[in-house]
């Protein structure tokens, strides 16, 4: 039985930032607060809780503490709502992303009509659509890219973790129909080595794990992606949701994991797969 794992797996420089940002705040303030999930991995969210550190869904939660902004930001109102409730506002935001929020706030000031393309319920596109008056409109589909409609210069940005295939053929649509385009492709470099990886080692193998929280979007897009190719394809949080016995009847086993995946998790499963 051979394990490979794939050449760019786990935590990513934006993940890993809000980590030790906010590490480094709990030693000097103990009245510590997230805005929402610090990242979408429940076992590093436990040990976050365990450590005293909470997530919030609304400002007023936070009173008399600090409130981190996680790395996949906020809506501005959030950062306004509770700089005047008196809270201290520490800023996780991926620089990645809030560059993306800076240009929406941008061009829609100037004017500009908005597109997102990514997931209207993910906290990142929500946040991001928090930076222009929550006007833009969200495609995350071809299907949906048939309301793209000609609004005069419109810009148009996409959700990190997006697949690029998904977003050409969206680009592709909104060049059609709109004169006027600025398009920025916003996809994260680190989402675009994860998937090209997994996609390469998935090809190779027999069966194809991939670990990530059931709600981290780039750990679902990794495992379409894998299982596109890989029919043994299994999405997983922990060694506790994987058969050992039978992942151990295939010869071949590659392991990829979405960028909130702490390296533990994944030492974990190689070591069960290797005791066993
Ligand atoms: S995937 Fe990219 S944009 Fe998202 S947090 Fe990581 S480094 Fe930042």
């Amino acid at each position: 039985m051979k394990i490979e794992v794939a050449s760019h797996a786990g935590f990513c420089y934006g993940v890993e930032r809000a980590i030790k940002i906010t590490s480094e705040a709990n030693v000097a303030d103990k009245n510590l607060y997230t805005f929402g999930p610090l990242i979408h991995n429940a076992q590093v969210v436990e040990k976050l809780e365990a450590a005293g550190i909470k997530a919030v869904e609304e400002t007023h939660d936070a009173l008399n503490g600090t409130l981190v902004i996680r790395s996949h930001g906020a809506p501005e109102s959030v950062v306004t709502e509770a700089e005047s409730q008196g809270i201290e506002v520490i800023d996780a935001t991926c620089p990645f992303v809030k560059k993306i929020q800076e240009k929406v706030h941008r061009y829609s000031n100037d004017g500009y009509a908005i597109i997102i393309v990514g997931d209207s319920k993910h906290p990142e596109v929500i946040g991001i659509n928090g930076w222009c008056n929550n006007a833009a409109l969200i495609v995350n589909s071809e299907e949906d890219a048939k309301q793209i409609k000609d609004n005069g210069p419109t810009c148009m940005v996409v959700q990190t973790t997006f697949r690029y295939e998904i977003y050409e053929k969206i680009l592709n649509i909104a060049k059609s129909e709109i004169k006027d385009l600025v398009a920025y492709n916003t996809i994260c470099a680190a989402t675009s080595k994860r998937q090209s990886a997994a996609l390469d080692l998935a090809k190779r193998v027999d069966v194809m794990i991939v670990i990530g929280g059931k709600h981290s979007s780039n750990t679902v897009k990794l495992a379409q992606i894998c299982a596109d190719v890989c029919k043994n394809t299994y999405h997983i949080q922990t060694y506790l949701d994987l058969s050992v016995t039978e992942i151990k009847k295939y010869d071949s086993i590659g392991i990829s994991a979405g960028a909130s995946t702490p390296n533990w998790i994944i030492d974990e499963i190689i070591n069960k797969l290797e005791e066993t």
